[in-house]
């Protein structure tokens, strides 16, 4: 097959249809497509430079400003492999990243070069800086808070360079199975594991979702609030975004009040996240009475509670669509492709051209495929599945067997196709040996009046093995007592099976999230099972 690619397409295309349509809006910045491209463009130049070409891989360490886009694609343009970094990473992980890979290049904001710098100077990485110089923090003109670090002058300026060089002609054509990106997991369980997606992967993950009925339309304004270096905000917010032709509003991290005065003043028709954004969303509405024109929201990251997905519906006056997916899976498996209303609580079906099956979970040698109806692993064939994690042919053979993918999620799919993912694996709990889903327990407690957000987690417990502990989010202005606590056990008590309803309650101010917003349940199971 002589067939050829290359994900920097998404943004070339665009560039030569709506040249001056503005492609990214960041803070004062606007920035239309054709330059977004040129200067994609001139960063490829700068990379070619240092010796970049086919097959290299470039690392990126920036947050949500231009220079993403900018690096990732010109990158891509190069026929290179991006390798995005997750911008909380601490020095010696990012140095694992840069080994595993074998980077040639670090491309790293200044804000981060603190840990930057460290890593490509232990892995002999060239390093490449963009943003403006950081000056010590006392001085007070730090760019962003709280990352402010006396750094000395490192690495060679790539954005100044880039904006004095000729912009290299196009994109170089790749093969379909070419690595476009290594995606490293975080790695509960171990070393992140660098999952190699391809360019078909990514040609077909972003083509057939922007093909979808309620997919993103040319006129569409994103609130960007996802982080680019994850795949939720990369592959389904900014490359959908720009394969649509749409404009993309670049936040550097997420804060309710922000992210909705945000979407208010660039007027945004759209908002991608996880369901923590929207619960935050929802507070901050209730703040405010200004609305953004939403037409759509998307969630997808982790299960949406149906109260959250009908308070959101209600108070932005649009529908809410669920997507389910993984970085494994370039990233996206299923969405809710009903015309609206759609079945809240579950998925939807596949994406064309991709199938998920319910396989029995404890076989874990072969894949056995279960009937409509019966729990089992989700597994995954298609055009979107990974080539593989990199230099860890172990770890690819437990996940990829027979042709499918395994998720390590739990779901069940109806006589018509749709999917519900039911957990998490790895997050069951298993109650004196009976099985509970921590996510059924969780659509419970979202109903109650003074529950903002929960999480379930199983704690140790000597007589049953592990007991049910419901870790709670009240709504502003409650009091969390004993007598709260021993109404949130009655009210679960009341509605599910006695085996499976918390025993014990406790309260936070707010969960742990992970980089991409997510609730970090094995943060809470430790804390609270010591
Ligand atoms: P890591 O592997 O890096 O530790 P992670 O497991 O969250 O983190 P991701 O690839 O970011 O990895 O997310 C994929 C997981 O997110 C899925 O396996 C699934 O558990 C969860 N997920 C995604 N979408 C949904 C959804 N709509 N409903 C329920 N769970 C979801």
């Amino acid at each position: 097959m002589n067939a050829t690619l290359s994900a920097a397409t998404v943004l070339a295309d665009t560039a030569g249809r709506r040249p001056d349509h503005p492609a990214l809006v960041a803070g004062a910045e606007r920035i239309t497509y054709h330059e977004l491209w040129r200067s994609a463009r001139r960063y490829a130049a700068v990379l070619r430079e240092e010796g970049v070409g086919p097959g290299d891989r470039v690392a990126l360490l920036l947050p949500n400003t231009p220079d993403f886009p900018r690096a990732y694609y010109g990158a891509l343009a190069l026929g290179a492999t991006v390798v995005p970094v997750n911008a909380l990473l601490k020095a010696d992980e990012i140095s694992f990243v840069l080994k595993d890979s074998a980077a040639s290049v670090l491309i790293c904001d200044t804000a981060l070069t603190g840990e930057g710098a460290r890593a490509a100077a232990a892995t002999g990485t060239t390093l490449l800086t963009v943003g403006p110089p950081v000056v010590p923090a006392a001085a007070g003109t730090t760019r962003t808070a709280g990352t402010a670090v006396a750094a000395p002058a490192v690495g060679r300026a790539l954005d100044a360079r880039a904006a004095v060089a000729a912009p290299v002609a196009g994109w170089v054509p790749r093969a379909p199975d070419d690595i476009a990106l290594i995606l490293y997991t975080s790695g509960t369980t171990g070393r992140p594991k660098g999952a190699m997606i391809t360019q078909l992967n990514l040609a077909m993950n972003v083509g057939t979702t922007v093909l979808a009925p309620f997919a993103m339309r040319p006129e569409d304004v994103l609130l960007g609030c996802l982080p680019l270096f994850h795949t939720f905000g990369q592959t389904c917010g900014m490359g959908t975004c720009f394969r649509a032709g749409a404009t993309l509003v670049l936040m550097e991290r997420f804060d309710a009040d922000a992210a909705l005065a945000l979407m208010n003043a660039e007027r945004c028709t759209v908002a991608m996240g996880v369901p923590t954004m929207f619960i935050g969303l929802l507070e901050a509405a209730a703040r405010t009475p200004e609305r953004p024109p939403l037409e759509r929201v998307y969630s997808g990251g982790s299960a949406l509670p149906v109260r959250v997905l009908e308070e959101v519906t209600r108070t932005f006056g649009c529908p809410v669509f669920e997507g389910y997916g993984l970085t494994e899976t370039s990233p996206v498996v299923t969405f809710n492709q009903h015309p609206w209303p759609c079945l809240p609580g579950t998925v939807g079906r596949p994406i064309p051209g991709v199938e998920a099956e319910i396989a029995d979970a404890l076989v874990r040698d072969r894949i056995v495929l279960l009937p409509p109806e019966e729990t089992g692993e989700i597994v995954v064939r298609g055009h979107n599945v990974m080539a593989g994690y990199l230099n860890n042919p172990a770890a690819t053979a437990e996940v990829i067997m027979d042709g499918w993918f395994r998720t390590g999620d739990l779901g069940t799919k109806d006589a018509e196709g749709v999917l519900t993912v039911v957990d998490r694996t790895k997050d069951m709990v298993i109650r004196g040996g009976y099985n509970v889903y921590p996510r059924e327990i969780e659509e419970i407690l979202a109903r109650h009046p003074a529950v903002a957000q929960a999480a379930v987690v199983g704690v140790p417990d000597e007589r049953l093995g592990q007991e049910v502990c419901a870790v709670v989010v009240v709504r502003p202005e409650t009091v969390t007592d004993g007598a709260l606590a021993a109404d949130i056990i009655a009210w679960t008590r009341a509605r599910i099976a006695a085996y499976k309803y918390p025993r014990r309650v406790e309260f936070l101010t707010e969960l742990p999230l992970g980089p991409s917003g997510k609730v970090l349940k094995r943060e809470l199971a430790a804390r609270f099972g010591s």
